[in-house]
């Protein structure tokens, strides 16, 4: 009788146990599922709440990333379709809204050919955060954006030491977007027009882009696409031309410009040649000549600028991470 109560009690307690188990599993799984509930109040809220769609994709610090099919980024995806017209940041003081403008140097930054929305885009997204330490989310958020920036930049001309115009050589004024442009106004250092040159031969080259070529070779005089609209400015002139438009169309020009050094050139890409509106570096940003810029440019040296599609940069060709990326296609 006695072990017959003992079997009896030792049952009951079992069963105790598993529906005490049963229960935290469910309670575990409720909590999960309330989750990512707020996970996708938090993805609707995008468009006017940017600051919380970056709490709202957080995953576990630590958690890894492996490559995923794309379908897993579908909702990273549709958030970066928001985000790339919606995401509200500033440049130089000036607010900015959205990234769709930058999508060929994101591209090139992550190694994408997709458009910004794209589930593919999403997925190489999420490699670029996990290397560079960010999240893994796959979403184009406000950190994310912001770690960009900062590499463009970095990226760029890291002297703004003068150079003496004993250094600069003359522009040929068939390589000029003005046709009238005054010497003065045509000065480089001689490397970055050598490199110039360069890369113009292997635009003309790639008849896709269908550039004009002269007999000589060059740009043709009818070309405007890679022309040079400006090159060395001294800095008295660059202060001139502050005085003169103090709001320009441009977002300021710079009191310490690299134009200083001889080695920045503004180059012809498409629509008004150097305006910063939205509207004007939408068309420039979508030109071939743009987009070949963006991939080639760095094996001849030149680094772009982000916010000025037209404004390159010679830095020297090295073996850093940028120019490998850059690869070594002809498109
Ligand atoms: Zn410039």
């Amino acid at each position: 009788m006695k072990f017959r109560r003992f079997t009896q009690i030792s049952i009951l307690i079992l069963f105790a146990c598993v529906v005490a188990f049963a229960g935290v599993r469910s309670n575990k799984r409720n909590r999960a599922q309330d989750k990512s509930k707020e996970q996708s109040i938090g993805g609707s809220l995008s468009a006017n709440g940017v600051g919380k769609l970056s709490d709202a994709v957080k995953t576990a610090p630590g958690a890894d990333v492996k490559v995923v099919p794309h379908a897993e980024f579908e909702e990273a995806a549709s958030r970066n379709a928001q985000l790339q017209t919606s995401l509200e940041w500033s440049f130089g003081s000036k607010p900015q809204r959205g990234w769709s403008l930058y999508v060929p140097l994101i591209g090139n930054l992550i190694g994408s050919d997709a458009n910004g929305a794209a589930g593919s885009f999403a997925a190489r997204l999420s490699l670029w955060q996990k290397e560079n330490g960010i999240e893994p989310t796959g979403v184009l958020d406000g950190a994310t954006w912001s770690r960009m920036v900062s590499t463009f930049q970095f990226r760029r001309l890291n002297s703004r030491a003068s150079t003496t115009p004993s250094q600069l050589i003359t522009i040929p004024i068939s390589d000029c977007y003005d046709p009238t442009r005054a010497e003065e106004l045509r000065k480089v250092e001689p490397e970055t027009f050598v490199a110039y040159r360069r890369m113009v031969a292997a635009a003309i080259a790639d008849q896709s882009l269908g550039v004009q070529r002269a007999s000589n070779g060059q740009l043709a005089s009818g070309e405007q696409y890679f022309k040079i609209i400006s090159a060395f400015r001294s800095r008295e002139y660059q202060d001139q031309l502050r005085r003169q438009s103090p709001s320009s169309g441009r977002a300021g020009l710079a009191i310490n410009s690299p134009h200083a050094t001889g080695r920045a050139l503004d180059l012809y890409v498409g629509g008004e040649p150097v305006n910063t509106k939205d509207e004007n570096r939408a068309i420039q940003t979508g030109t071939p000549v743009y987009r070949w810029l963006v991939t080639n440019a760095g094996r001849f040296g030149f680094r772009p600028y982000f916010y000025e599609p037209w404004h390159w940069e010679y830095v020297g060709v090295g073996s850093d991470e940028a120019t490998r990326k850059q690869g070594d296609g002809t498109k």
